[in-house]
């Protein structure tokens, strides 16, 4: 695994998150986009090397409106870049961990993303993430 690319941020307004992460950060976010396919609008802010992304759910069944219903706004996911997803998603398997995607699926911000099992990685819900060519 190479660095955190991102950290996620479950957030049930988008545009007001927004606005105070805005503030917060003293920038605006680079690029918002809503991923279909999760049932989740994103919006990313550069933070030097890393990014924080925050997620809004589109829908009830959305795994972000699941999230804020059980736990609350917070944090939800820490996102690892890998060099090559498939062979991280096959090592991380040989050694115990859960993947919750076989392939991996194409999230925000073009890339291909894998989840981890939070319950294999003392809670905390694992996102690797390889750049699209
Ligand atoms: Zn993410």
């Amino acid at each position: 695994m190479q660095q955190i690319e991102h950290i996620g941020i479950a957030v049930k307004n988008l545009a007001e998150s927004n606005d105070l992460f805005q503030k917060l950060l003293g920038k605006p976010p680079y690029k918002t986009e809503e991923v279909e396919s999760e049932g989740v609008n994103t919006s990313f802010f550069m933070m030097g090397n890393n990014k924080v992304e925050l997620l809004e759910a589109t829908k009830p069944e959305s795994p972000i409106a699941k999230f804020i219903e059980k736990r609350g706004e917070g944090v939800h996911h820490i996102a690892f870049a890998v060099k090559d997803i498939r062979k991280e998603m096959a090592r991380l398997e040989k050694e115990g961990f859960r993947l919750l995607n076989t392939e991996p699926k194409s999230g925000a911000d073009n890339k291909l993303v894998c989840f981890l099992h939070p319950k294999t990685t003392n809670g905390v819900l694992i996102e690797l993430c390889q750049e699209k060519v």
